[in-house]
């Protein structure tokens, strides 16, 4: 919607506003806080900020918890003094919109078969906002992307996760630099979901059996758009108090919680689904985490319809899609045959199969007594689609996986890919979004997925690109300086340390963002290998380099922790004072912040580790650059002129070797291509050939690493051949 369409609407609202009552217009609100169809339109978070702008960001910018601190007359007199009735109106509308135009959607006209049978979604995670913590990184916050662009390009789906009350830690870092976690309680009563009700209206628990007794889990409804979010929670009295606490965390406990937890998600998630009523069409098993799902499908349908074991699992397996999303060997996970047997005993006694037999699906070679049961095994035999997140991704998998099929040869190894996107609407700051409306036209956002709109972007003005993105790293400096000193405060350091903090960096200077899981694969601490280099790079006084950090390693990864303690102390080295600063607490609100502002996103993982990467392609739509290793979704994005790469793409079979090269290669890169780009200025001071980097960062990957074109191939090259029927195809390539 643009500004004029909002005036012209005022003045049609005017007359009748006065007359919606206080509770009425808290209503309005309080439907719209509940479904998180409100995360992804600017108008709408805007409206909520804009109802009291401190509290909003205090409370995490949870619309819910904010109008929990309102009455409807308070409600309604902050509306009156801000000019809000009309556009709480418009955007009540919007919504309700939305949820009911569901036949001019994409979906309804591509999905036919899937119509009245939806695909079901299995995640372990959800990063849908920063204000619903059920996510701890790139898995979930691309669980997230899938639903939202299936929500607007009405795929028929529902989605299938944990509630985890307490989520991720919060970080904080100690005097030291190290990496203190902290969980909270999530109060459920702020957060947008109610108890999801089965045909008889009655709430649901679902009951799951293991050697040990029985485990009770009860449902939640998600609203994200048009898709239901189911969430399974084990905090329901029955359950042992151990046993309640199942699902506080996420990625947190022993092995054996999280083979409970992952019972839950697989197992649990389709008895709800069949208690909800649902016909699934297609399971889609997002990472192993949710592999025993196909297990109790093909009970149900044993049950149902007297097959045979063999026969039901071969259909089952016909329905279902695997995506595996890491070469990451403790990616995947692994239990031994006391823990399975424990929890999936009593379902095999139901399919009538032997623990040798059961092992075996989790076995690469099924006879091997000293294997242990694979999650990602299994996915891979319990599914006929299975893919990869990148195409390089799909390469190293079918390598890494071709024992599952000796009498194969690589290329034949029925693992495809479909490469990772972002859903454009989260990530996409609201000056740049104005900008496409100028010059893509007003109607780009409809076929966002579509790269001949994204052409338009030749034509701008490279001024008013360069502007906006001035514009949008003033912004992120703000963040960082009211973060840092926030920090700093915290660490009780000294008065003048806390004060330097609100100036810390230089809205002119070369700005690097480096955010993610500190992995040791992903080598943040790559750089100290030529630190005094660097220290040169940083401190040149015509062409200065500022860096921004942040990322979470996991509570139980030491080297992790100890890589944050390295980089975040460098504050106290001079040569980087002010220059390099590590934001504590990497979620959501924090990666917007910084894709939206950073002149450049760096990325150097030890490739082929990284499967994908996304946070990258968030950073294209606000037209940042990309300098990365050729790994992940980059390996096939970079064309040459459109960012920068670190290295050629090759990689040594000596780990210190690949690391030695990986650093020279970097800091040549840093030093005769980006640096001297980005000061290279015309007479009007801008850096035009940087500008036509950006520009053609854009053009070439804004839809291609879209969220939208990504749902689009799943559903064509995965949903509607396993819903279908065909047989033919086994591989997505
Ligand atoms: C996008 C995102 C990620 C994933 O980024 P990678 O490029 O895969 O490292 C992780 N965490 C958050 C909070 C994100 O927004």
């Amino acid at each position: 919607m643009n500004t004029t369409e909002i005036e012209m609407q005022s003045d049609l609202d005017q007359t009748n506003w006065t007359e919606i009552t206080p509770r009425a217009l808290y209503d309005k609100c309080f439907t719209l806080a509940h479904n998180l169809w409100w995360s992804w339109h600017p108008e709408v978070v805007s409206l909520f900020r804009d109802l009291d702008p401190v509290k909003w960001r205090k409370l995490d910018h949870n619309p819910i918890a904010l109008l929990s601190e309102m009455t409807p007359e308070e409600l309604a007199a902050r509306a009156a003094e801000m000019v809000l009735y009309t556009r709480i109106n418009q955007a009540h509308r919007r919504l309700k919109d939305y949820l009911s135009r569901t036949t001019h959607t994409w979906g309804a006209r591509h999905t036919g078969v899937l119509g009245s049978k939806p695909v079901a979604y299995f995640s372990a995670e959800f990063g849908i906002h920063e204000s619903v913590p059920i996510y701890s990184g790139g898995l979930g916050v691309l669980s997230g992307d899938h639903i939202k662009s299936a929500s607007s390009l009405g795929v028929p789906l529902v989605a299938i996760g944990l509630f985890y009350d307490q989520g991720y830690f919060k970080q904080h870092l100690d005097t030291d630099g190290y990496q203190q976690e902290e969980y909270l309680d999530t109060k459920v009563e702020n957060l947008p979901m109610k108890p999801a009700l089965g045909p008889d209206q009655q709430p649901i628990t679902v009951k799951i059996d293991t050697r040990d007794g029985q485990l009770l889990a009860k449902v939640w409804l998600m609203q994200v758009g048009r898709v239901n979010l189911y969430l399974l929670d084990c905090d329901v009295e029955g359950n042992s108090p151990q046993d309640r606490e199942l699902t506080s965390r996420l990625y947190g406990g022993d092995h054996r919680t999280r083979i409970r937890q992952e019972l839950v998600l697989g197992v649990g998630g389709v008895k709800a689904l069949r208690a909800l009523g649902i016909t699934v069409g297609v399971y889609h098993l997002n990472e192993g985490h949710s592999a025993f799902a196909p297990l109790e499908v093909v009970h149900q349908r044993m049950e149902d319809d007297g097959l045979t074991f063999d026969d039901a699992l071969r259909e089952i397996a016909h329905r279902t899609v695997f995506t595996t999303h890491t070469p990451v060997p403790a990616g995947h996970d692994r239990f031994d045959a006391e823990l399975i047997e424990e929890h999936l005993g009593p379902l095999r006694d139901q399919l009538g199969i032997s623990a040798e037999q059961l092992m075996g699906l989790g076995r690469v070679e099924p006879q091997n007594e000293s294997e242990s049961f694979c999650m990602t095994v299994i996915g891979l035999k319990l599914s006929r689609r299975a893919n990869a997140v990148s195409s390089l991704h799909g390469h190293v998998s079918r390598g890494m996986w071709a024992h599952l099929w000796p009498w194969r040869v690589e290329e034949e190894i029925p693992i495809g890919h479909i490469t990772n996107g972002v859903h454009i609407p989260s990530w996409l700051a609201f000056p740049m979004l104005q900008l496409y409306d100028r010059n893509l036209g007003p109607g780009w956002q409809k076929e966002m997925g579509d790269p001949a709109i994204w052409e338009g972007i030749y034509n701008v003005d490279p001024g008013e690109l360069w502007e906006t993105h001035h514009a949008l790293k003033s912004r992120l400096l703000d963040f960082i300086r009211r973060r840092y000193s926030r920090q700093c405060r915290r660490r009780n350091e000294e008065d003048h340390i806390v004060e330097g903090a609100r100036n810390i960096l230089d809205p002119n200077a070369l700005t690097i963002g480096f955010a993610r899981r500190f992995a040791t694969y992903k080598r943040a601490d790559l750089f100290f290998r030529l630190l005094d280099e660097l220290a040169e790079l940083v401190n040149d006084p015509q062409r200065p380099v500022q860096f921004i950090f942040a990322g979470k390693a996991h509570p139980a990864d030491a080297p992790g922790k100890e890589l944050i303690r390295k980089i975040s102390n460098l504050r106290r080295d001079p040569r980087f004072t002010g220059r390099m600063v590590f934001i504590e607490d990497y979620d959501i609100n924090v990666a917007r912040h910084l894709v939206q502002g950073v002149d450049i996103w760096l990325n150097n993982p030890r490739r082929p580790m990284e499967a994908s990467g996304t946070s990258g392609m968030k950073v294209v739509l606000n037209g940042g650059l990309n300098c990365s290793i050729l790994d992940g979704w980059w390996a096939e994005a970079f064309n040459g002129k459109n960012g920068f790469a670190i290295g050629n793409g090759n990689q040594h079979v000596d780990d210190e070797i690949t690391d030695s090269r990986d650093v020279e290669n970097l800091m040549d890169v840093l030093r005769n291509e980006v640096v001297s780009l980005f000061y290279d200025r015309d007479l009007d001071g801008l850096p035009r050939q940087w500008i036509e980097r950006m520009i053609e960062s854009i053009a070439t990957c804004a839809s291609r690493f879209s969220a939208h074109r990504m749902v689009i191939d799943y559903v064509e090259n995965s949903y509607l051949p396993a819903a279908g029927g065909r047989s033919s195809d086994m591989s997505i390539r």
